[in-house]
């Protein structure tokens, strides 16, 4: 369904951003005509299955589920972040919480809910007590998100958070020098942003979330950033 500007009105209040767009910025609604559903291949089915059978690293044997990652299996944006949490290993699904649910409004702001996206994360099983992904963990995941990357082929990556824009980027540049220009995985334009979780602990960083997304969102349009 289209999105109106009552609505994205709507989200950016719900986010607590005053509408703001700058000057040359693109139709926030880029008025793509509601498609059919792609479907996925043999490609994903294979994918998916080696991830829900995954013993590369011993996260395995605390994880109640692997968790794939949701979406269009040829999105335009993908969104990256760090791991599950309890409630997506719980699920299965990435982003579920709290944070997820700040995630789902600011991709919906930007006309990216998450059907029209691919959400994922850098580890596809949670890390006991949330901590931090291990390098061996990361390391032994690599291969599951760099498939997913080559599958979808978007026209953006959103890394969020401090954790997926280190690991995606190989650097230990904090976030918030990371944001604010764009970066590049392989050929693929990459932007970092805020975990959302960060941005419910410190609402005032919204306002600099938003103009990443209408930096990703002109990426993604294809104008040069
Ligand atoms: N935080 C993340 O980075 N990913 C999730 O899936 C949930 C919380």
């Amino acid at each position: 369904m289209h999105q109106t500007e009552e609505q994205r009105r709507a989200y950016l209040e719900a986010l607590g951003i005053d509408v703001w767009l700058p000057r040359d910025h693109a139709d926030p609604d880029p008025g793509i005509a509601e498609v059919a559903p792609a479907q996925e291949s043999p490609d994903w089915d294979a994918l998916r299955e080696a991830v829900a059978a995954c013993t590369r690293c011993s996260l395995c044997e605390s994880r109640t589920q692997t968790v794939f990652g949701v979406g269009s299996p040829d999105a335009d944006w993908m969104i990256i972040g760090e791991a599950p949490g309890a409630e997506e290993d719980r699920r299965g699904e990435p982003f579920v919480g709290r944070a997820g649910k700040l995630l789902d409004e600011m991709l919906r702001a930007v006309g990216q809910g998450r059907d029209r996206a691919f959400v994922a994360n850098i580890l596809k099983c949670r890390p006991p007590n949330n901590r931090d992904p291990k390098a061996e963990e990361s390391a032994a995941c690599r291969g599951y998100l760099e498939r997913q990357i080559e599958l979808v082929n978007p026209r953006i990556i959103l890394a969020v958070g401090r954790v997926a824009a280190q690991l995606l980027l190989d650097t230990d540049t904090p976030v918030g020098r990371l944001r604010g220009s764009l970066h590049h995985l392989g050929d693929i334009p990459l932007v970092v942003t805020y975990h959302p979780a960060y941005l419910l602990r410190s609402p005032s960083q919204k306002r600099k979330a938003w103009d990443d997304l209408c930096l990703a969102m002109r990426v993604a349009n294809g104008a040069k950033a």
